[in-house]
């Protein structure tokens, strides 16, 4: 039982770690923001695309999913989003303007990597700065090199868990995993601690 509590406390550590990278990224991000090019009022054209075209990791999800499990309703968001992978829009996009005027994500706070770096970051390719971003913001010019880089992020997730860093799968599989990742633990837990 004591195992099983160390582990999840372990899950707990890991989506700290995550969420302080996450805190760290907008405080890069909030020192250029004046700099850098702005997407139009209320744009989610970026989100508006099919889930293949936006991979994450498991562990990206970590700091959501472990919110859930702290708020006991781990469970229940399960039974909500295990359907998930059967939707071709990411389950936290909410398309309409009307309802969600600027932008488009419902879980803004805990959004993965993947939505941080898009638009606000550039990958590393060949000692050349390629703007990740959609052809609006790319079309507007501003000094790159400013950006911070996609793969030291990416890196520095990698190093706070390869397993659940390392391997990308379109976002609402990813979700998917994260959930039945921690609720295999907390199942586990459950059993051997009664
Ligand atoms: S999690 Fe939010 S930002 Fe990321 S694709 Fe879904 S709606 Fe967009």
């Amino acid at each position: 039982m004591k195992v099983q509590k160390t582990y999840l406390n372990k899950l707990y550590e890991k989506a700290e770690q995550v969420m302080d990278l996450y805190k760290k990224f907008d405080k890069r991000i909030e020192l250029i923001r004046p700099s850098l090019p702005a997407c139009p009022y209320g744009c989610r054209d970026c989100c508006l695309t099919d889930v293949e075209n936006i991979e994450a990791s498991i562990l990206e999800f970590f700091p959501l999913v472990i919110k859930w499990h702290k708020e006991n309703v781990l469970v229940q968001k399960y039974e909500e989003y295990k359907a998930a992978t059967e939707s071709s829009l990411c389950v936290f996009l909410q398309p309409d303007h009307t309802l969600l005027p600027q932008g488009g994500c419902t879980i803004y706070e805990f959004r993965p990597l993947v939505c941080r770096l898009f638009g606000s970051s550039a990958l590393l390719k060949k000692r050349q700065l390629d703007y990740l971003a959609c052809k609006k913001l790319k079309s507007q010019s501003f000094d790159t090199a400013m950006l911070p880089i996609a793969n030291d992020f990416n890196d520095k997730l990698i190093t706070i868990d390869p397993y659940l860093a390392v391997k990308k799968y379109p976002i609402n599989e990813a979700l998917k995993k994260a959930l039945e990742y921690v609720l295999s633990y907390d199942y586990f837990f459950r059993a051997t601690a009664s």
